[in-house]
Protein backbone atom coordinates (compact mmCIF):
# COMPACT_ATOMS: atom_id res chain seq x y z
CA UNK A 1 0.00 0.00 0.00
CA UNK A 2 1.28 3.52 -1.17
CA UNK A 3 2.11 6.29 2.04
CA UNK A 4 0.30 9.22 1.85
CA UNK A 5 2.15 12.12 0.97
CA UNK A 6 2.03 15.09 3.27
CA UNK A 7 0.58 18.52 1.39
CA UNK A 8 1.80 22.17 2.17
CA UNK A 9 -0.30 24.41 2.81
CA UNK A 10 -0.02 28.16 0.88
CA UNK A 11 -1.67 30.87 0.86
CA UNK A 12 -5.44 29.26 1.16
CA UNK A 13 -4.63 25.97 -0.73
CA UNK A 14 -3.63 22.87 -0.37
CA UNK A 15 -0.87 21.68 -2.87
CA UNK A 16 1.84 19.03 -3.69
CA UNK A 17 5.44 20.04 -3.23
CA UNK A 18 7.71 19.72 -6.47
CA UNK A 19 10.38 18.07 -4.43
CA UNK A 20 11.46 14.37 -4.45
CA UNK A 21 13.25 14.03 -1.63
CA UNK A 22 10.84 12.50 1.12
CA UNK A 23 10.75 11.23 4.94
CA UNK A 24 9.02 9.11 6.65
CA UNK A 25 6.38 9.45 9.04
CA UNK A 26 6.37 6.80 11.50
CA UNK A 27 4.02 5.04 14.53
CA UNK A 28 7.02 4.35 17.04
CA UNK A 29 4.67 2.40 19.05
CA UNK A 30 4.30 -0.14 16.17
CA UNK A 31 7.24 0.67 13.82
CA UNK A 32 4.89 1.26 11.29
CA UNK A 33 5.19 3.81 8.24
CA UNK A 34 2.83 6.53 8.44
CA UNK A 35 2.94 8.76 5.91
CA UNK A 36 5.56 10.33 3.48
CA UNK A 37 7.01 13.64 4.83
CA UNK A 38 7.87 16.19 1.36
CA UNK A 39 11.34 17.59 2.15
CA UNK A 40 10.10 20.97 0.38
CA UNK A 41 12.18 23.58 -1.60
CA UNK A 42 13.41 27.03 -1.17
CA UNK A 43 11.52 28.20 -3.44
CA UNK A 44 8.24 26.77 -1.89
CA UNK A 45 9.30 28.92 1.24
CA UNK A 46 9.30 31.70 -0.93
CA UNK A 47 6.15 31.35 -2.32
CA UNK A 48 4.71 31.14 1.07
CA UNK A 49 6.36 33.77 2.43
CA UNK A 50 5.33 36.03 -0.44
CA UNK A 51 1.59 34.86 0.43
CA UNK A 52 2.29 35.94 4.13
CA UNK A 53 3.68 39.59 3.03
CA UNK A 54 0.68 40.18 0.50
CA UNK A 55 -2.05 39.29 3.65
CA UNK A 56 -0.33 41.01 5.79
CA UNK A 57 -0.86 44.29 4.31
CA UNK A 58 -4.63 43.84 4.60
CA UNK A 59 -4.63 41.49 7.70
CA UNK A 60 -2.68 44.16 10.01
CA UNK A 61 -5.83 46.56 8.92
CA UNK A 62 -8.14 44.38 11.03
CA UNK A 63 -9.25 45.43 14.26
CA UNK A 64 -7.67 43.58 17.11
CA UNK A 65 -10.83 42.39 18.32
CA UNK A 66 -12.04 41.15 15.38
CA UNK A 67 -8.79 39.22 14.99
CA UNK A 68 -9.47 37.84 18.35
CA UNK A 69 -12.98 36.42 17.50
CA UNK A 70 -10.90 34.29 14.78
CA UNK A 71 -9.39 32.76 17.97
CA UNK A 72 -12.67 32.79 20.10
CA UNK A 73 -13.78 30.64 16.81
CA UNK A 74 -10.84 28.37 16.42
CA UNK A 75 -11.30 27.27 20.13
CA UNK A 76 -14.81 26.16 19.22
CA UNK A 77 -13.63 24.16 16.38
CA UNK A 78 -10.54 22.70 18.57
CA UNK A 79 -12.87 21.43 21.27
CA UNK A 80 -14.78 19.44 18.97
CA UNK A 81 -12.09 18.12 17.60
CA UNK A 82 -10.30 17.51 20.90
CA UNK A 83 -9.96 13.91 20.37
CA UNK A 84 -9.33 13.14 17.01
CA UNK A 85 -6.15 15.82 17.67
CA UNK A 86 -5.14 13.73 20.44
CA UNK A 87 -5.01 10.29 18.85
CA UNK A 88 -3.43 11.77 15.63
CA UNK A 89 -0.52 13.17 17.85
CA UNK A 90 -0.28 9.95 19.68
CA UNK A 91 0.01 7.91 16.37
CA UNK A 92 3.14 10.00 15.34
CA UNK A 93 4.93 11.16 18.67
CA UNK A 94 4.46 7.87 20.49
CA UNK A 95 3.33 9.52 24.24
CA UNK A 96 0.36 8.47 26.01
CA UNK A 97 -3.41 9.42 24.91
CA UNK A 98 -4.02 11.23 28.14
CA UNK A 99 -0.36 13.10 27.92
CA UNK A 100 -1.45 14.25 24.32
CA UNK A 101 -4.85 15.62 25.67
CA UNK A 102 -2.89 17.51 28.75
CA UNK A 103 -0.78 19.13 25.36
CA UNK A 104 -3.58 19.80 23.22
CA UNK A 105 -5.45 21.23 26.48
CA UNK A 106 -2.04 23.56 26.49
CA UNK A 107 -2.57 24.17 23.29
CA UNK A 108 -5.89 25.30 23.53
CA UNK A 109 -4.91 27.60 26.35
CA UNK A 110 -2.77 29.57 23.91
CA UNK A 111 -5.58 30.14 21.70
CA UNK A 112 -7.39 31.36 24.62
CA UNK A 113 -4.72 33.96 26.21
CA UNK A 114 -4.15 35.52 22.74
CA UNK A 115 -7.63 36.88 22.84
CA UNK A 116 -6.73 39.22 25.36
CA UNK A 117 -4.80 41.03 22.82
CA UNK A 118 -6.93 44.05 23.44
CA UNK A 119 -5.36 44.36 26.37
CA UNK A 120 -2.27 42.87 25.76
CA UNK A 121 -0.91 44.52 23.24
CA UNK A 122 -2.08 47.67 24.36
CA UNK A 123 0.66 51.03 24.52
CA UNK A 124 0.84 53.94 26.51
CA UNK A 125 0.96 57.41 26.59
CA UNK A 126 2.35 60.76 28.60
CA UNK A 127 1.45 63.91 28.21
CA UNK A 128 4.11 66.92 28.61
CA UNK A 129 6.90 64.69 28.28
CA UNK A 130 7.82 68.53 27.50
CA UNK A 131 5.59 71.65 27.66
CA UNK A 132 2.87 70.84 25.09
CA UNK A 133 4.12 67.15 23.56
CA UNK A 134 2.91 64.33 24.46
CA UNK A 135 4.22 60.75 23.77
CA UNK A 136 2.56 57.45 22.98
CA UNK A 137 4.03 54.00 22.53
CA UNK A 138 1.93 51.67 20.41
CA UNK A 139 2.68 48.40 19.39
CA UNK A 140 2.57 47.51 16.25
CA UNK A 141 2.68 44.34 14.23
CA UNK A 142 5.76 43.96 12.18
CA UNK A 143 5.26 41.59 8.90
CA UNK A 144 5.47 38.08 8.46
CA UNK A 145 7.09 34.94 11.14
CA UNK A 146 8.30 32.14 11.07
CA UNK A 147 7.96 28.87 13.34
CA UNK A 148 10.32 25.92 13.51
CA UNK A 149 9.25 23.49 16.68
CA UNK A 150 10.92 20.26 17.86
CA UNK A 151 9.29 16.72 17.55
CA UNK A 152 8.18 16.18 21.16
CA UNK A 153 4.88 18.37 21.24
CA UNK A 154 3.66 18.19 17.96
CA UNK A 155 0.74 19.88 18.86
CA UNK A 156 1.45 22.65 21.72
CA UNK A 157 4.68 24.10 20.58
CA UNK A 158 3.59 25.68 17.47
CA UNK A 159 0.56 27.89 19.09
CA UNK A 160 2.70 29.15 22.02
CA UNK A 161 3.63 31.88 19.17
CA UNK A 162 0.87 30.99 16.42
CA UNK A 163 -2.56 32.56 17.92
CA UNK A 164 0.32 35.73 19.57
CA UNK A 165 1.28 36.32 16.06
CA UNK A 166 -1.99 36.21 14.07
CA UNK A 167 -3.89 38.28 17.21
CA UNK A 168 -1.05 41.04 16.87
CA UNK A 169 -1.66 41.46 13.06
CA UNK A 170 1.16 39.39 11.29
CA UNK A 171 1.38 36.54 9.12
CA UNK A 172 2.99 33.45 9.61
CA UNK A 173 4.79 30.73 7.95
CA UNK A 174 5.21 27.35 10.05
CA UNK A 175 7.68 24.19 9.15
CA UNK A 176 6.49 21.29 11.24
CA UNK A 177 8.62 18.82 12.80
CA UNK A 178 9.68 16.14 9.70
CA UNK A 179 9.20 13.84 12.70
CA UNK A 180 5.80 14.54 13.87
CA UNK A 181 4.38 16.83 10.86
CA UNK A 182 0.90 15.11 10.87
CA UNK A 183 -1.16 16.79 13.66
CA UNK A 184 0.08 20.36 12.55
CA UNK A 185 -1.57 18.68 8.91
CA UNK A 186 -4.94 18.20 10.49
CA UNK A 187 -4.14 21.35 12.90
CA UNK A 188 -4.23 23.61 9.33
CA UNK A 189 -7.48 21.57 8.00
CA UNK A 190 -9.63 22.45 10.61
CA UNK A 191 -8.37 26.14 10.75
CA UNK A 192 -10.05 26.37 6.98
CA UNK A 193 -13.09 26.41 8.90
CA UNK A 194 -12.68 29.39 10.44
CA UNK A 195 -11.68 31.22 6.62
CA UNK A 196 -9.14 33.07 7.82
CA UNK A 197 -7.65 35.30 4.46
CA UNK A 198 -6.05 33.81 2.05
CA UNK A 199 -2.24 33.86 3.12
CA UNK A 200 -2.22 34.90 7.25
CA UNK A 201 -0.93 30.91 7.85
CA UNK A 202 1.14 29.04 5.61
CA UNK A 203 2.58 25.45 6.36
CA UNK A 204 5.45 24.41 4.52
CA UNK A 205 6.63 20.64 5.20
CA UNK A 206 10.90 19.97 5.38
CA UNK A 207 13.64 19.48 6.98
CA UNK A 208 17.16 21.65 6.97
CA UNK A 209 16.50 23.33 3.95
CA UNK A 210 13.38 24.88 4.25
CA UNK A 211 14.52 26.30 7.40
CA UNK A 212 17.17 27.62 6.08
CA UNK A 213 15.57 28.88 3.25
CA UNK A 214 13.31 30.87 5.74
CA UNK A 215 16.42 31.97 7.86
CA UNK A 216 17.33 33.88 4.51
CA UNK A 217 14.39 34.95 3.59
CA UNK A 218 14.57 38.89 3.76
CA UNK A 219 10.77 38.68 4.03
CA UNK A 220 10.32 36.97 7.33
CA UNK A 221 10.92 39.65 10.41
CA UNK A 222 11.70 37.10 12.78
CA UNK A 223 11.57 33.26 13.86
CA UNK A 224 10.19 31.74 16.58
CA UNK A 225 12.40 28.34 16.71
CA UNK A 226 12.28 25.48 19.68
CA UNK A 227 14.35 22.73 19.29
CA UNK A 228 18.28 21.04 20.74
CA UNK A 229 20.52 23.46 21.57
CA UNK A 230 23.06 22.65 18.80
CA UNK A 231 20.39 24.25 16.77
CA UNK A 232 18.52 26.76 18.45
CA UNK A 233 22.35 28.36 19.11
CA UNK A 234 22.77 28.40 14.95
CA UNK A 235 19.32 29.43 14.32
CA UNK A 236 20.30 32.69 16.96
CA UNK A 237 23.49 33.02 15.14
CA UNK A 238 21.73 32.90 11.37
CA UNK A 239 19.09 35.54 12.72
CA UNK A 240 21.62 37.77 13.85
CA UNK A 241 23.44 37.84 10.88
CA UNK A 242 20.21 38.57 8.46
CA UNK A 243 18.90 41.30 10.94
CA UNK A 244 15.46 39.16 12.41
CA UNK A 245 14.41 39.16 15.74
CA UNK A 246 14.72 35.49 17.14
CA UNK A 247 13.29 33.61 19.98
CA UNK A 248 15.28 30.18 20.27
CA UNK A 249 14.65 28.11 23.09
CA UNK A 250 16.82 25.34 23.04
CA UNK A 251 17.55 21.64 25.44
CA UNK A 252 17.81 20.90 28.83
CA UNK A 253 19.12 19.08 31.51
CA UNK A 254 16.73 19.33 34.43
CA UNK A 255 17.37 18.70 38.07
CA UNK A 256 15.22 17.40 40.67
CA UNK A 257 16.57 18.26 44.32
CA UNK A 258 15.02 15.57 47.10
CA UNK A 259 15.58 17.26 50.60
CA UNK A 260 15.52 15.09 53.63
CA UNK A 261 12.73 16.67 55.01
CA UNK A 262 10.80 15.50 51.60
CA UNK A 263 7.31 13.63 52.29
CA UNK A 264 8.28 10.85 49.77
CA UNK A 265 4.68 9.17 49.59
CA UNK A 266 3.18 12.23 48.23
CA UNK A 267 6.49 13.58 46.75
CA UNK A 268 6.49 9.93 44.61
CA UNK A 269 4.04 10.26 41.64
CA UNK A 270 5.21 13.46 40.22
CA UNK A 271 8.91 12.70 40.26
CA UNK A 272 7.93 9.18 38.81
CA UNK A 273 5.79 11.63 36.16
CA UNK A 274 8.55 13.86 35.69
CA UNK A 275 10.96 11.11 34.30
CA UNK A 276 9.09 9.02 32.87
CA UNK A 277 6.63 10.92 31.28
CA UNK A 278 6.80 11.54 27.74
CA UNK A 279 9.58 8.86 27.86
CA UNK A 280 11.21 11.31 29.08
CA UNK A 281 10.92 13.15 25.88
CA UNK A 282 9.97 16.83 27.26
CA UNK A 283 12.08 19.57 27.63
CA UNK A 284 10.87 19.97 31.54
CA UNK A 285 11.69 16.06 31.92
CA UNK A 286 13.77 15.24 35.00
CA UNK A 287 17.16 14.39 34.54
CA UNK A 288 19.31 14.00 37.05
CA UNK A 289 17.43 13.21 40.44
CA UNK A 290 19.60 14.88 43.41
CA UNK A 291 18.55 13.35 47.29
CA UNK A 292 20.51 15.36 49.53
CA UNK A 293 21.81 13.59 52.35
CA UNK A 294 20.68 10.78 53.76
CA UNK A 295 17.21 10.69 52.25
CA UNK A 296 18.64 8.91 49.39
CA UNK A 297 18.25 5.03 50.22
CA UNK A 298 14.81 4.64 51.25
CA UNK A 299 13.59 7.41 48.73
CA UNK A 300 15.81 4.96 45.97
CA UNK A 301 15.02 2.06 47.08
CA UNK A 302 10.52 3.31 46.27
CA UNK A 303 11.75 5.34 43.43
CA UNK A 304 13.36 2.52 41.46
CA UNK A 305 10.46 -0.09 42.39
CA UNK A 306 7.96 1.83 41.24
CA UNK A 307 9.85 3.25 37.70
CA UNK A 308 10.21 -0.59 37.03
CA UNK A 309 6.46 -1.52 37.41
CA UNK A 310 5.84 1.35 35.22
CA UNK A 311 3.62 -0.02 32.03
CA UNK A 312 5.71 0.58 28.83
CA UNK A 313 3.65 0.31 25.53
CA UNK A 314 1.08 1.89 22.72
CA UNK A 315 -0.05 5.04 23.98
CA UNK A 316 -3.35 4.43 22.70
CA UNK A 317 -3.66 1.41 24.95
CA UNK A 318 -5.50 1.92 27.55
CA UNK A 319 -3.55 1.07 31.11
CA UNK A 320 0.13 2.56 29.51
CA UNK A 321 2.12 4.80 31.50
CA UNK A 322 4.71 5.30 29.40
CA UNK A 323 5.36 5.23 25.17
CA UNK A 324 8.18 4.45 22.88
CA UNK A 325 10.56 6.94 21.79
CA UNK A 326 10.11 8.94 18.73
CA UNK A 327 12.17 7.13 16.42
CA UNK A 328 14.66 4.13 16.01
CA UNK A 329 17.33 6.81 15.24
CA UNK A 330 16.76 8.43 18.77
CA UNK A 331 16.15 5.23 20.72
CA UNK A 332 19.67 4.11 19.06
CA UNK A 333 21.45 7.23 20.78
CA UNK A 334 19.30 6.70 23.93
CA UNK A 335 20.92 3.15 24.53
CA UNK A 336 24.87 4.90 23.77
CA UNK A 337 24.04 6.93 26.54
CA UNK A 338 23.10 4.24 28.80
CA UNK A 339 26.21 2.03 27.41
CA UNK A 340 28.06 5.57 28.18
CA UNK A 341 27.19 5.30 31.66
CA UNK A 342 28.19 1.83 32.60
CA UNK A 343 31.45 2.44 31.12
CA UNK A 344 32.00 5.88 32.56
CA UNK A 345 31.16 3.74 36.03
CA UNK A 346 27.98 5.06 36.95
CA UNK A 347 25.93 1.55 38.70
CA UNK A 348 22.89 0.79 36.57
CA UNK A 349 20.23 -0.46 38.66
CA UNK A 350 17.20 -0.43 36.44
CA UNK A 351 17.56 -1.73 33.29
CA UNK A 352 15.48 -0.10 30.40
CA UNK A 353 17.19 -2.00 27.61
CA UNK A 354 15.08 -4.51 26.78
CA UNK A 355 11.49 -3.56 27.80
CA UNK A 356 8.66 -5.82 28.06
CA UNK A 357 6.76 -5.18 25.39
CA UNK A 358 4.09 -6.02 23.09
CA UNK A 359 5.24 -4.62 19.52
CA UNK A 360 8.77 -5.08 19.68
CA UNK A 361 9.37 -3.62 16.50
CA UNK A 362 8.60 -0.24 18.62
CA UNK A 363 11.09 2.35 19.19
CA UNK A 364 10.82 1.32 23.08
CA UNK A 365 13.49 2.09 25.74
CA UNK A 366 12.09 1.35 29.69
CA UNK A 367 13.01 2.99 32.67
CA UNK A 368 16.23 3.40 33.26
CA UNK A 369 17.93 4.55 36.44
CA UNK A 370 21.70 4.79 37.49
CA UNK A 371 22.87 5.30 40.57
CA UNK A 372 26.28 7.04 42.54
CA UNK A 373 26.44 8.91 39.06
CA UNK A 374 29.30 11.79 39.14
CA UNK A 375 29.17 15.41 38.09
CA UNK A 376 31.67 15.27 35.22
CA UNK A 377 30.46 11.73 33.88
CA UNK A 378 28.59 12.38 30.32
CA UNK A 379 25.55 11.04 31.60
CA UNK A 380 25.55 14.29 34.11
CA UNK A 381 26.66 16.79 31.94
CA UNK A 382 24.36 15.88 28.46
CA UNK A 383 20.81 16.24 27.06
CA UNK A 384 20.07 12.50 26.94
CA UNK A 385 15.87 13.22 26.12
CA UNK A 386 15.07 9.58 27.45
CA UNK A 387 13.68 7.25 30.24
CA UNK A 388 17.32 7.48 31.80
CA UNK A 389 17.80 8.74 35.50
CA UNK A 390 21.27 9.76 36.48
CA UNK A 391 21.19 10.17 40.29
CA UNK A 392 23.34 12.82 41.91
CA UNK A 393 23.81 12.17 45.41
CA UNK A 394 24.61 15.14 47.43
CA UNK A 395 25.76 16.43 50.49
CA UNK A 396 23.78 19.43 50.52
CA UNK A 397 21.58 22.09 48.83
CA UNK A 398 23.96 24.25 48.07
CA UNK A 399 26.00 20.93 46.01
CA UNK A 400 22.61 20.44 44.23
CA UNK A 401 22.41 24.07 43.46
CA UNK A 402 26.01 24.54 42.19
CA UNK A 403 25.44 21.39 39.95
CA UNK A 404 22.19 22.60 38.24
CA UNK A 405 24.36 26.11 37.37
CA UNK A 406 26.78 24.20 36.18
CA UNK A 407 25.71 22.18 33.14
CA UNK A 408 25.07 25.05 30.94
CA UNK A 409 21.55 24.01 30.15
CA UNK A 410 19.54 26.01 32.60
CA UNK A 411 15.78 25.07 31.54
CA UNK A 412 14.02 23.88 34.67
CA UNK A 413 14.71 22.77 38.21
CA UNK A 414 12.89 21.49 40.86
CA UNK A 415 12.99 20.79 44.65
CA UNK A 416 10.88 18.66 46.98
CA UNK A 417 11.09 19.89 50.48
CA UNK A 418 8.71 20.87 53.31
CA UNK A 419 11.27 23.48 54.33
CA UNK A 420 10.41 26.94 53.07
CA UNK A 421 13.18 28.05 53.95
CA UNK A 422 15.05 26.05 51.39
CA UNK A 423 12.45 26.24 48.26
CA UNK A 424 13.51 30.69 48.67
CA UNK A 425 17.39 29.42 48.80
CA UNK A 426 16.49 26.92 46.02
CA UNK A 427 14.41 29.48 43.46
CA UNK A 428 16.63 31.85 44.84
CA UNK A 429 20.22 30.70 43.58
CA UNK A 430 19.08 28.37 41.08
CA UNK A 431 20.00 29.68 37.24
CA UNK A 432 17.48 27.53 35.19
CA UNK A 433 14.29 29.43 34.88
CA UNK A 434 11.57 27.93 34.75
CA UNK A 435 11.80 26.19 38.93
CA UNK A 436 9.43 23.98 40.14
CA UNK A 437 8.81 23.42 44.18
CA UNK A 438 7.14 20.30 45.14
CA UNK A 439 5.79 20.16 41.63
CA UNK A 440 8.39 17.73 38.93
CA UNK A 441 7.31 19.26 35.84
CA UNK A 442 7.78 23.20 36.25
CA UNK A 443 5.85 23.94 32.89
CA UNK A 444 3.64 27.34 32.94
CA UNK A 445 0.46 27.78 31.92
CA UNK A 446 -0.15 30.20 28.54
CA UNK A 447 -0.32 33.45 30.44
CA UNK A 448 3.34 32.82 32.07
CA UNK A 449 6.20 32.88 30.06
CA UNK A 450 8.02 29.92 29.29
CA UNK A 451 11.60 29.49 28.64
CA UNK A 452 14.88 29.04 30.13
CA UNK A 453 17.82 30.72 30.56
CA UNK A 454 21.62 29.84 29.72
CA UNK A 455 21.92 27.75 26.75
CA UNK A 456 18.66 26.95 27.09
CA UNK A 457 17.05 29.67 25.48
CA UNK A 458 19.10 32.30 23.20
CA UNK A 459 17.36 35.70 22.60
CA UNK A 460 15.35 37.72 25.12
CA UNK A 461 11.34 37.10 24.68
CA UNK A 462 10.26 33.82 25.71
CA UNK A 463 7.03 32.08 24.62
CA UNK A 464 3.38 32.81 26.00
CA UNK A 465 2.89 35.06 28.51
CA UNK A 466 3.08 38.91 27.78
CA UNK A 467 6.92 38.38 26.50
CA UNK A 468 5.16 36.89 22.77
CA UNK A 469 3.13 39.75 22.61
CA UNK A 470 6.21 41.88 22.57
CA UNK A 471 8.17 40.06 20.28
CA UNK A 472 5.37 39.90 17.87
CA UNK A 473 5.23 43.87 17.92
CA UNK A 474 7.18 46.84 17.76
CA UNK A 475 6.87 49.36 20.31
CA UNK A 476 6.87 52.46 18.02
CA UNK A 477 6.75 55.40 19.99
CA UNK A 478 5.49 58.50 18.53
CA UNK A 479 6.03 62.47 20.13
CA UNK A 480 4.29 64.75 19.33
CA UNK A 481 3.62 68.47 19.16
CA UNK A 482 0.86 70.70 17.70
CA UNK A 483 1.51 74.34 16.74
P1 LIG B 1 16.09 19.55 16.74
O1 LIG B 1 16.95 20.68 17.11
O2 LIG B 1 16.72 18.34 16.16
O3 LIG B 1 14.99 20.00 15.66
C1 LIG B 1 14.15 21.10 15.88
C2 LIG B 1 13.75 21.72 14.54
O4 LIG B 1 14.92 22.20 13.89
C3 LIG B 1 13.10 20.74 13.58
O5 LIG B 1 11.99 21.38 12.99
C4 LIG B 1 14.19 20.41 12.58
O6 LIG B 1 13.67 20.24 11.29
C5 LIG B 1 15.08 21.63 12.61
N1 LIG B 1 16.51 21.28 12.47
C6 LIG B 1 17.15 20.24 13.08
N2 LIG B 1 18.46 20.26 12.77
C7 LIG B 1 18.65 21.32 11.96
C8 LIG B 1 19.80 21.87 11.31
N3 LIG B 1 21.02 21.33 11.44
N4 LIG B 1 19.63 22.95 10.53
C9 LIG B 1 18.43 23.52 10.40
N5 LIG B 1 17.30 23.05 11.00
C10 LIG B 1 17.42 21.97 11.77
O7 LIG B 1 15.22 19.17 18.04
P2 LIG B 1 14.23 17.93 18.21
O8 LIG B 1 15.03 16.68 18.36
O9 LIG B 1 13.14 17.99 17.22
O10 LIG B 1 13.57 18.30 19.62
C11 LIG B 1 14.08 17.90 20.86
C12 LIG B 1 14.84 19.04 21.50
O11 LIG B 1 13.99 20.16 21.69
C13 LIG B 1 15.38 18.69 22.87
O12 LIG B 1 16.69 19.18 22.97
C14 LIG B 1 14.45 19.44 23.82
O13 LIG B 1 15.02 19.77 25.07
C15 LIG B 1 14.14 20.66 23.02
N6 LIG B 1 12.92 21.31 23.46
C16 LIG B 1 13.05 22.48 24.13
C17 LIG B 1 11.93 23.13 24.61
C18 LIG B 1 12.05 24.41 25.38
O14 LIG B 1 11.04 24.97 25.78
N7 LIG B 1 13.26 24.90 25.62
C19 LIG B 1 10.66 22.59 24.36
C20 LIG B 1 10.57 21.40 23.64
C21 LIG B 1 11.71 20.77 23.19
Amino acid sequence: MSLPLLKNYINGEWEQSGTTETGTVWNPATGEKLAQVPYSTASEVDRAVQAAREAFQEWRTVPPIKRARYMFALKEVFEENFEDISKTLVREMGKTLDESRGEVRRMIENVEHSTGVTSLAMGSTLEDIARGIDCSSERQPVGVFGCIPPFNFPAMVPWWFMPYALVTGNTFVLKPSEQVPMTQGLIFELMEEIDLPEGVVNMVNGSKEVVNAMLDHPDIQGISFVGSTPTARYIYKRCGETGKRVQSLGGAKNVITVMPDTNIDKAMPSIITSFFGCAGQRCLSGAVLAPVGDIADEFLEKFVEQARNLKVGDGLDSGTQMGPLVSAAHKERVLGYIEKGISEGAELVLDGRNPAVENPEGFYVGPTIFDNVSKDMTIAREEIFGPVVSVLRAGSLQETIDYANSTGLANAACIYTSSGGAAREFKYKVKPSMVGVNVGIAAPMSFFPFGGAGDSMFGTHKGQGQDVFQFFTDAKVVISRWF
